[in-house]
């Protein structure tokens, strides 16, 4: 069983928090990160008042990269990188770095557009398919990926529509995926990709650092001149110290990682997360008063959508989850509804309270 000491802990002291990000972590990090700044295991400074080039913080860095490879099972012919801006930031740095010719995406919600934005001040970009025509409530399949791209970006979870891909199109092209929202959320071969970038503070850590994970061989190639605080290379080079990082939200990523890899890493996570998905989307299914919003086959393990079928009940549901300390249920603008994320940390019992939210609302209607 995973992490159920955990899960304990946050049953008998909080709220049920389904927020999409910055999202819950575990209990035992946070207790960890509030010890750490008052004094960093015990050496009589703060996390907060030690120098980034301090034995202390590199080892903190370090132990963060290597551990962020480890999970995603890659080897050195990669590079993890700790940067700030978030993930928004790598829209453009991925073409800054990357894009000399011409690129391909696959528009699959509001962060993939965000991201083709942003690439297109850079070069060619072609759109190779978008499921925007249906609000983004499913992902394209068998999409005919030309040769000769610089690279093909996708968005493996779409946290505001609740698709996900569980297939990754195969082409000659290095893929390129923004994992802001189901990175080391289950167990997959994270080799297919070249560049991996996620955002920390939906599922690895809090806001202000951004994890880059690029194989080393597919950088330097573009011939147009970057400035160094958005090069890659000089990143690469500096050991992710080219600048101040954002030392805390590092260290905290760091912890949450050890209590990853202590409860049985990605496979294990896979499980619990699998096992929180099928107890809300079988109640989505079961239940009258509710229908689910994305397509069956690409329902995210992370956020599920969904609405009810009579708006009338809305108050009455809201009500309800706010009585039993549900947080952060509500969906986002651009879908309505509701929206359930469950990330790793969020114990499967939070999950069966809403569901008994869902049940309770059907008894009574
Ligand atoms: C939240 C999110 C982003 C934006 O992340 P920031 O760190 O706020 O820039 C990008 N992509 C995906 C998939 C997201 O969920």
């Amino acid at each position: 069983m995973l992490a159920s000491n955990d899960d304990e802990i946050q049953l008998k002291m909080k709220k049920h928090n389904f927020s999409a990000g910055p999202c819950i972590l575990p209990q035992e990090v946070f207790q960890k990160a509030s010890e750490s700044v008052k004094d960093l295991d015990g050496i009589g400074l703060s996390i907060l008042e030690i120098s980034h080039r301090s034995k202390e913080f590199i080892n903190i860095m370090e132990s963060a990269k290597s551990l962020a490879l480890e999970q995603l099972g890659l080897d050195n012919s990669y590079e993890a990188l700790f940067l700030q801006g978030g993930a928004s930031l790598q829209f453009l740095m991925v073409a800054y770095n990357l894009l000399e010719r011409k690129a391909g995406y696959l528009d699959t919600g509001t962060w993939s557009s965000k991201a083709i934005k942003e690439a297109k001040l850079f070069g060619e970009v072609e759109v190779l398919a978008s499921s925007k025509e249906a609000n983004y409530n499913y992902i394209p399949k068998n999409v005919a990926i030309p040769s000769g791209l610089d690279y093909l970006h996708i968005t493996t979870n779409n946290t505001i529509f609740g698709t996900q891909f569980k297939d990754f199109p195969t082409s000659d092209a290095s893929l390129v995926a923004d994992m802001s929202s189901d990175i080391f959320s289950r167990k997959i071969d994270f080799s297919k990709f070249s560049l991996i970038y996620a955002g920390a503070k939906k599922n690895l850590g809090p806001a202000g650092a951004t994890l880059v994970v690029v194989k080393k061989d597919i950088l330097g190639k573009v011939s147009r001149q970057i400035p160094s605080m958005l090069d890659y290379k000089v990143h690469a080079g500096k050991e992710s110290m080219f600048n101040t990082p954002p030392v805390f939200s590092v260290y905290v990523s760091l912890l949450n990682l050890q209590w990853l890899a202590k409860n049985g890493g990605v496979a294990a996570i896979e499980q619990k997360n699998q096992a929180k998905a099928d107890l809300i989307y079988g109640e989505v299914d079961r239940n009258p008063l509710f229908k689910g919003f994305a397509a069956v086959e690409d329902r995210s393990m992370m956020n599920a959508t969904f609405n009810l079928m009579d708006e009338q009940y809305k108050d009455k549901f809201n009500e309800l989850l706010k009585e039993a300390g549900v947080n952060g249920l509500n969906g986002h603008r651009s879908v309505g509804g509701f929206r359930a994320s469950m990330y790793n940390a969020l114990p499967k019992e939070s999950v069966q309270v809403v569901v008994d939210v869902m049940k309770h609302i059907e008894k009574t209607a």
